[in-house]
């Protein structure tokens, strides 16, 4: 009997969806993509899905777990705080980017900073908790949009980043680029519909640097795109440095969620 080639017969096997994130396919029948899966939380303005998210991981994403915020609220707690800092002058008093109300801060537009509220600045460890979950957000953002956009997600060099977005496994390294000028790029386009930008020097990084620089609401990220990454981190690094010396003066690795400059100090100095 030769069941290998009575498989390779039907074709149909390319066609199953499969999940991005977990890897079963729709064959399984207690798996179901009956969800719309943003790539970025449509709460922030994402409106692009990713096909391959099954409901069970989609869900995954944005369910608190362990006494910690969801991946999904810690990502928009950051990025509407930059979308709130951003808008939020006299001339756009009307836009909806000023009504942001936060859970976890405190905010002061006058000199553009933010604290934890009490309630949360007491918990211990809750800064580094929120960096981890942020940093998982931002993985879920690369592979979802690189998936819908390359349709390459499902390669094994990213299990990886499957491991540590979706499986909470390992710590991955990323490093918060501060701009050279004090002024925020963005495109407007990029506040109204989010997107990841893949284009054909960035994917040449992705494979040659192992890195990726995600830009996202004005923010520069520097991503490994290599489960190796702790072996090629001070090259890789160094080349990446030395590539966006022009745009970047400081690469911060996130270690706490302040790490991560979300109410454009930097705008300010
Ligand atoms: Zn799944």
């Amino acid at each position: 009997m030769n069941l290998k080639n009575n498989h390779s017969l039907e074709e149909h096997e390319t066609e199953v969806r499969k999940c991005l994130w977990c890897n079963l396919s729709e064959e399984n029948l207690q798996v179901t993509f009956n969800k719309k899966a943003h790539t970025i939380p449509q709460s922030l303005g994402g409106k692009f899905l990713c096909n391959n998210v099954c409901d069970r991981c989609n869900h995954y994403f944005g369910s608190p777990e362990y006494n910690r915020p969801s991946v999904e609220v810690v990502l928009r707690e950051g990025f509407e705080l930059t979308r709130y800092m951003a808008f939020s002058n006299e001339k756009k008093k009307s836009n909806n980017y000023a009504r942001f109300k936060s859970t976890f801060f405190k905010l002061n537009t006058t000199n553009r900073t933010f604290s934890l509220k009490p309630i949360y600045s007491i918990k211990p460890g809750f800064q580094a908790s929120m960096a981890r979950q942020f940093k998982r957000g931002i993985f879920k953002i690369f592979l979802e949009e690189y998936q819908r956009q390359t349709n390459n997600g499902m390669e094994g060099r990213f299990d990886f980043i499957r491991e540590f977005a979706r499986y909470d496994l390992n710590d991955i390294p990323i490093f918060y680029m501060t701009p050279k000028i004090p002024v925020l790029f963005y495109i407007e386009s990029e506040f109204i519909a989010p997107e990841l930008n893949f284009h054909q020097t960035l994917q040449k990084k992705i494979d040659d640097y192992e890195f990726y620089d995600l830009n996202i609401f004005g923010h520069g990220f520097l991503i490994p795109t290599y489960r190796n990454w702790n072996l090629t981190l001070e090259s890789n690094i160094r080349k990446a440095k030395n590539d966006l010396k022009g745009q970047y003066i400081e690469f911060k690795l996130i270690e706490s969620f302040e790490d991560v400059d979300f109410s454009l100090k930097f705008m300010g100095s």
